[in-house]
């Protein structure tokens, strides 16, 4: 079959706002985009109902036009498998629910809470272990940070906070600002720890602005990005990186093995060789969560662990990520050995 020419929409302005405003929310514009034929993905608009598709332009000018396979796309396109149940795989796969404290702040770990500061991302991964998480009674709307604060507050073992979501890069400077103004006047929170996809999704995002915000406070910051593929880390990404590492925030990785994307050593070993370049170090490679809907990016346990063998032996071991594995209920997420 004859394939359309790609067309690709402009963007009428290119603020990270109007970025995230303009982002592609439908499946089959998406493939028409990329010149790809939708037969590619039956019942894609099916899986979509579910969990809906979002891919910013940022994101979209990475993949690959014509190629259904390419490992950005499968991360963010929606697949008729995703409407397969499958034993185990569940709404909330690592306990997240029983942790809730507060509306919206979860405390899991001895020393940190964490933040679900919004339900907004800019893309939305199809793995992704909130994809079903019910932000609608844990939304932190601004009266919900006043119960977090007192929590942290009243718990002065907590020395670290995260602020995560959703992905909390999708709040405006100045709600990031009053929420990390209240934390930084909390003395016993040494570090401030920013869980975000954004840098890596729309770095534009990442402004002077925020730099600032993030570098001018009492707190330590550190940023954990998600890359999972280097084909993500492009001019732009490295450049806000770099400025983020220049500023003097702490930058770690975390990534996710999934099946198709970055289940080969070779994919991995780039991974990290990338993340490097640009100021970032490898910290965790997680074993999927079984969150119900993404059993098909799932990577059995003993192939994770030759493919690990096989990193290991290719790469230093500062850029070799720890294999986890995050089970429901647990003190800590687990390191998965082997071989
Ligand atoms: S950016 Fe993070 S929180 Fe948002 S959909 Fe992707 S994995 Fe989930």
């Amino acid at each position: 079959m004859k394939m359309p020419k790609p067309v690709i929409p402009v963007t009428p302005a290119s603020s990270w706002q109007s970025q995230l405003a303009h982002a592609v929310t439908d499946p089959l514009q998406l493939l028409q985009i990329l010149g790809i034929d939708p037969s590619r993905f039956p019942q894609c608009q099916l899986a979509h109902q579910g969990f809906q598709l979002k891919v910013p332009q940022s994101y979209l000018a990475k993949i690959r036009p014509g190629d259904p396979k390419d490992p950005l796309l499968l991360q963010v396109m929606a697949n008729a498998q995703e409407m397969t149940p499958a034993e185990g795989y569940t709404h909330d796969p690592v306990g997240d629910l029983d942790a809730v404290r507060t509306p919206g702040l979860l405390h899991k770990y001895a020393g940190r809470v964490l933040l679900v500061t919004t339900s907004a991302c800019a893309v939305h991964c199809r793995y992704c272990f909130r994809r079903h998480f019910p932000y609608e009674t844990q939304q932190p709307a601004r009266q919900h940070w006043q119960a977090a604060l007192d929590y942290i507050q009243s718990h002065p073992d907590v020395t670290e906070v995260i602020l995560s979501g959703g992905d909390p890069l999708s709040l405006s400077d100045q709600k990031l600002a009053e929420l990390i103004a209240e934390l930084d006047n909390i003395p016993h929170l040494k570090r401030l720890r920013i869980h975000s996809r954004i840098p890596v999704v729309v770095p534009d995002r990442v402004t002077r602005d925020l730099i600032n915000l993030l570098a001018g406070i009492r707190m330590q910051s550190c940023m954990v990005i998600h890359a999972n593929h280097a084909q993500e880390l492009g001019v732009a990404e490295y450049r806000v990186l770099q400025q983020l590492k220049q500023a003097g925030i702490m930058l770690l990785n975390q990534s996710v093995l999934l099946k198709a994307v970055n289940d080969r050593a070779d994919t991995l070993v780039a991974l990290s060789e990338r993340l490097y370049e640009c100021g970032v170090l490898p910290y965790y490679l997680h074993l999927l969560d079984p969150v119900a809907g993404a059993r098909h990016f799932d990577v059995p346990q003993t192939e994770a662990l030759a493919l690990m063998n096989t990193v290991r032996a290719s790469l230093p071991g500062y850029l070799v990520p720890q294999l986890v594995r995050e089970t429901a209920g647990e003190n800590s997420k687990k390191p998965v050995f082997g071989l």
